[in-house]
């Protein structure tokens, strides 16, 4: 395979009509899909299903890849930020105490893995999430306060070159 052929591979190419879309991984909550820590689609977004015109989305549940079950207690990273989890800084904690640390790293990892799999070059995570948050996270007090900061799959993604934005930012 080329340089070219390397560089084109995040674009879907429909020969047929010989239009490109971008080809990019979305946190799969955002397409209403059912994995939210409640089980439900609450953090459909409209936006993000509209973009389907457009783009390629393959959505990834980090924290389902994780063998996490649905629904599940919610989990905030304690005392830091995705970075600081992928550094063994600090862990992340459910609602219940129960430490769920590897398996977001886990999940981080599987996200990763399909993002080379498909040569993604861009993430679209949902805001907040201790997964898939860019930017601003909750604090790890389950009390809705915000900090500075990735979470884990969106750190892990951002340290393997993948930009990532929420979709605050569509
Ligand atoms: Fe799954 Fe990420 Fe959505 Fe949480 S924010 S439900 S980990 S896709």
């Amino acid at each position: 395979m080329d340089q070219n052929e390397t560089t084109l591979l995040h674009l879907f190419r429909n020969k047929n009509k010989g239009i490109e879309y971008p080809v990019k991984l979305i946190s799969a909550c955002l397409l209403g899909i059912k994995c939210a820590w409640d089980g439900k689609d609450i953090y459909q977004s409209e936006k993000a299903i509209e973009l389907l015109n457009s783009e390629v989305l393959i959505p990834v549940c980090p924290e389902q890849l994780g063998g996490l079950k649905t629904p599940r207690a919610p989990q905030e990273i304690q005392g830091g930020t995705g970075e600081d989890v992928l550094d063994k800084k600090c862990k992340v904690l459910n609602s219940s105490g129960e430490d769920v640390t590897q398996e977001f790293i886990t999940g981080a990892e599987e996200a990763l893995k399909i993002a080379k799999l498909f040569h993604i070059k861009e993430f679209i995570g949902k805001s907040k999430s201790p997964s898939c948050g860019c930017g601003r996270i909750y604090d790890g007090t389950f009390s809705q306060k915000l900090i500075a900061g990735d979470g884990v799959t969106t750190a892990l993604l951002k340290r393997n070159s993948i930009r990532a934005i929420t979709e605050k930012d569509l």
